[in-house]
């Protein structure tokens, strides 16, 4: 089995990934930077946001293990103590497969057009002011949109930056993308729906600037500013990102544990 390890960068992490390469040493594993079949994210979410990411382009191809250093997360299925515990079911068993949905978003702008994959969402802000946008859905106008900025999250990111914007939780089951506002502004001249909107896998949305503005487009954790996109065009992708479960967690478990703050036996 070909793997690379992940982390965070603080010394725990790291302290953990020598551990985890000892371990696996032993059960023949074979360390490959560059073609990994499974990716192994040390920290937290935010860190395994930066392994999906390393590997966008492979990611057909590789399956993901994420361990905690701290709490249980959305994408860590095992606590740093259960390292030994971890690398012998992976030596000795077959995980089950689970697939989440991704968005793919295309941005525009007079250069041209760049595409980008979020595990757990994009965000369109304005930089100096309010954005102003239209959005329109399968090519025809939905809404004109002026506020803080637009939220599209996939089911796996429901629980991250889309459900502190008061977004419905999503199981990713369901391939789909949802719709969030941040702070958007009600009159006469803009009109938005208030509420989120979720769109099935078919299904696609477009938000075009609609005046000269310095935008922050951010895709997971990372962020690009620009002055001259025209729209971003956004769908479900037609990849998923696969996580390796080596024990079943299901996500409303997860979920529960998370925000609930309790386990139950
Ligand atoms: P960060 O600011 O360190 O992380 C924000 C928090 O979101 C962390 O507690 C992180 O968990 C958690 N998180 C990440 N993915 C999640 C998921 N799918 N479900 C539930 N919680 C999740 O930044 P980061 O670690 O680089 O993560 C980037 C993410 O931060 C973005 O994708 C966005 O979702 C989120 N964010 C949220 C807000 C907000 O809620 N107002 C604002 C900006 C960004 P860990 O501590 O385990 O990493
Ligand atoms: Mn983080």
């Amino acid at each position: 089995m070909r793997y690379v390890v992940i982390d965070r960068g603080d010394p725990y992490s790291k302290e953990l990934v020598e551990r985890f390469h000892e371990l696996a040493a032993d059960k023949g594993f074979i360390r490959d930077d560059h073609e990994p079949e499974k990716v192994i994210s040390i920290g937290g979410d935010g860190t395994m946001l930066h392994a999906f990411h390393k590997f966008t382009d492979r990611v057909s191809d590789i399956s993901f293990v994420g361990v905690h250093t701290g709490h249980l997360g959305f994408f860590a299925d095992w606590q740093a103590h259960e390292l030994e515990e971890l690398v012998e079911v992976m030596s000795t068993s077959e995980p089950s497969y689970v697939r989440y949905p991704l968005v793919d978003i295309e941005l525009e702008t007079p250069m041209g057009k760049t595409n980008y994959t979020a595990v757990n969402e994009f965000t369109l802000k304005g930089v100096d002011g309010t954005l102003v946008a239209q959005i329109d859905i399968n090519n025809e106008l939905f809404e004109m949109f002026r506020g803080d900025g637009i939220v599209i999250s996939t089911p796996s990111g429901s629980t991250a930056y889309n459900k502190s914007v008061g977004g419905a939780v999503i199981h990713p089951s369901i391939s789909s993308l949802q719709i969030a506002e941040i702070a958007s502004i009600n009159n006469r001249v803009y009109r938005t729906l208030g509420s989120s909107v979720v769109l099935p896998q078919h299904h696609h949305c477009d938000i075009i600037s609609k005046k000269e503005q310095r935008l922050l487009l951010t895709v997971d954790h990372l962020s690009i500013q620009r002055n001259d996109i025209q729209s971003v065009r956004c769908r479900v992708s037609d990849r998923k990102v696969c996580f390796a479960r080596y024990r079943p967690f299901p996500f409303w478990n997860r979920v529960r544990e998370a925000f609930m703050g309790y386990e139950v036996k």
